[in-house]
């Protein structure tokens, strides 16, 4: 597959403050990728950078092979062929819909059946094609600006936290049918989120952001299940770090913490470890001789994220159990663990 986009050691200082620290990033043309992170991490920066907004310190921004930006050089945001769906959209206010989407337009494609394509590829109803923005939902006016954005066939299509503005019910949907319009226009898009669920869900790849630098970069479902390092783990997913020794038999390593032993999916050098549970590897039953007792419960509708602490070591457990079973906080509960854990090396 060719690489559309390309960073290779982006650096970009603001003062003191260092918000990207050597980037190395590579979008397969036709990808989607998201870029997760928590804020400050460097998102809104690198796709500055990407969009040609900002100038790196270092290194360089490529675009089908070609550098598009390094210190000395800077092509324009308007030549780089790139599309932007901005947090709150930016729709043009005395436009209306069909108008918003045609702005990039030449006149001649204006007359064709580019705005109805796009606005039936968005599921935006025909007849919203001469509404104001503000006579639009939220998720509509995103929808526009998607539309607008990808009516000139841009290269690479960026999109700053697209959804963040929107409702859980809508930004699903939005997202959803943002990415089919995305797929269906062959077009490569990077997408900044803040929001796990909608990297896991919505893109090819997922890159990880934490203090400038991009610690992963990988399938939602690698990411999800062999997660670099700690902080990947705990930030993309739900799960519990807990401190263990790893005694080793018959080739085999198991790590031991305070809820109980299992074996490991990677073995380590030494014999203690960080060992990184996930919720559904938690099974617990209400047991008067329990070692742990129910510290809080979040209900979800379908199941429920409990959280345990054990009284002897203190640590912490997040176990997800099916909210019709759910135990009242202060529950003394036996925990069982299943699976195996991955294994990090204790700082
Ligand atoms: P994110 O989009 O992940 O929230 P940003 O790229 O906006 O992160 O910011 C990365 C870091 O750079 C943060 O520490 C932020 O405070 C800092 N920063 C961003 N923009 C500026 C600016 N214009 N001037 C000074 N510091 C900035």
């Amino acid at each position: 597959m060719t690489q559309r986009l390309t960073t290779r050691g982006l650096v970009k200082r603001y003062g003191s403050t260092v918000a990207l620290d050597g980037i190395d990033l590579d979008v397969e043309d036709g990808a989607i990728l998201a870029v997760l992170g928590p804020s400050g991490c460097g998102k809104t920066t690198l796709l500055r950078l990407i969009a040609g907004f900002l100038v790196p310190d270092e290194g360089t921004v490529s675009i089908d092979g070609v550098v598009v930006a390094d210190k000395h050089r800077s092509v324009p945001t308007r030549r780089r062929d790139i599309g932007l769906v901005p947090q709150e959209g930016a729709l043009f206010p005395h436009l209306d819909v069909a108008a918003n989407i045609a702005f990039g337009l030449s006149r001649h494609e204006r007359s064709g059946p580019r705005i109805t394509d796009l606005m039936d590829l968005l599921e935006l109803p025909r007849d919203l094609a001469h509404r104001r923005p503000a006579e639009l939902s939220g998720g509509q006016q995103q929808r526009v600006a998607v539309a607008r954005a990808l009516a000139p066939n841009p290269r690479v299509l960026l999109l700053d936290e697209p959804f963040s503005s929107l409702d859980a019910a809508l930004r699903s949907s939005t997202g959803r049918s943002v990415v089919n319009a995305i797929r269906a226009s062959k077009a490569t898009a990077v997408l900044v989120t803040h929001d796990q669920d909608e990297a896991l869900s919505l893109a090819d790849k997922v890159g990880v952001m934490d203090r400038g630098q991009l610690v992963q970069a990988d399938t939602p479902n690698a990411v999800y299940a062999q997660p670099a390092s700690p902080f990947v783990a705990s930030f993309v997913g739900e799960g519990s770090l807990l401190t263990s020794s790893i005694r080793r038999e018959r080739g085999v390593a198991y790590a031991t913490c305070s809820f109980g032993e299992l074996p490991l999916a990677n073995d380590i050098p030494g014999d203690t470890a960080l060992v990184f549970l996930r919720p559904e590897q938690v099974v617990v039953r209400p047991d008067p001789t329990g070692e742990a007792l129910v510290s809080s419960v979040a209900f979800h509708g379908h199941d429920a994220m409990v959280r345990l602490v054990n009284e002897q070591s203190g640590e912490m457990l997040s176990a997800r159990v099916d909210a019709p079973v759910m135990p009242p906080v202060g529950t003394r509960m036996a925990v069982q663990l299943r699976g195996s854990a991955l294994a990090f090396p204790q700082a």
